[in-house]
């Protein structure tokens, strides 16, 4: 399911540390394309997604994914060797340092998405200009920076990736992709002003009519889930009944 390309938007952060090597604006950080998802035991159709809101069969409870861990190699306080193992005091394999004892916690990053509005009641998406899902659409986000409010990540990506502005509206969804070690939040968005651009991670602003939503044509998991959690909310007539994109 990982594509080596995509890794780069995995490599996590190290919570003593604060920092992480990753790029908010390269690679979306929702990384896999919907098709690359394997079934979920969960398959009760529309509206369904897997057990617990999960976006892959991949368990709980397993620890730093191995991906990660292979990026985490030396410890951030004395540059000593990390081993992943057991350590006293903690209830599951933790990599710590094996000079100087300091544990690297491994935490999921946030990701702040927005589902702008237009006056009328269309929803924005961005035809997606670079991987993964280039072509596709996905709704505007990136990561959350240390220094900012989820509402000012929310309004800087937005303003970043279209040009325009939005106010910050309620939360749609928040969802727990344990595969790619992010959490990824959305929130309802008021378009506000700015004058639509073409970025390099924009290369189409589509708007689209609430029952005219482009379902082949999206990149991401999450982006289906919270475009079919926004219209259960607010316009519960459109009909949820294409098999297969909502899970
Ligand atoms: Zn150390």
């Amino acid at each position: 399911m990982e594509k080596p390309a995509d890794r780069d938007a995995h490599v996590g952060h190290v919570h003593t540390s604060h920092v992480h090597t990753s790029h908010v604006h390269a690679p979306h950080p929702d990384h896999a394309p919907h098709s690359d998802v394997p079934p979920a035991d969960d398959t009760g159709g529309p509206g369904t997604r897997g057990p617990d809101a999960r976006a892959s069969d991949i368990g709980s409870g397993q620890g730093t994914p191995p991906w990660l861990s292979a990026s985490l190699n030396h410890c951030t306080r004395c540059g000593g060797r990390l081993r992943h193992g057991p350590v006293v005091g903690e209830d599951r394999d933790r990599l710590a340092c094996e000079d100087c004892g300091h544990i690297s916690y491994v935490n999921p990053r946030l990701v702040v998405t927005t589902i702008p509005i237009t006056d009328d009641g269309r929803v924005l998406l961005i035809r997606r200009g670079i991987e993964p899902g280039k072509g596709s659409w996905a709704q505007p986000g990136g990561f959350l920076e240390v220094d900012e409010t989820v509402a000012e990540g929310a309004r800087r990506e937005m303003l970043e990736e279209t040009g325009l502005e939005v106010e910050v509206g309620e939360i749609i969804g928040l969802y727990t992709r344990l595969e790619a070690a992010v959490v990824v939040v959305a929130f309802e968005a008021r378009i506000t002003g700015g004058t639509p651009t073409i970025t390099p991670e924009a290369m189409e602003i589509g708007i689209f009519a609430p029952d005219e939503l482009p379902w082949p044509g999206i990149a991401f998991t999450t982006t289906i889930w919270a475009l079919r959690d926004w219209l259960a909310r607010r316009h519960p007539a459109v009909p949820l009944d294409e098999p297969g994109l909502y899970r």
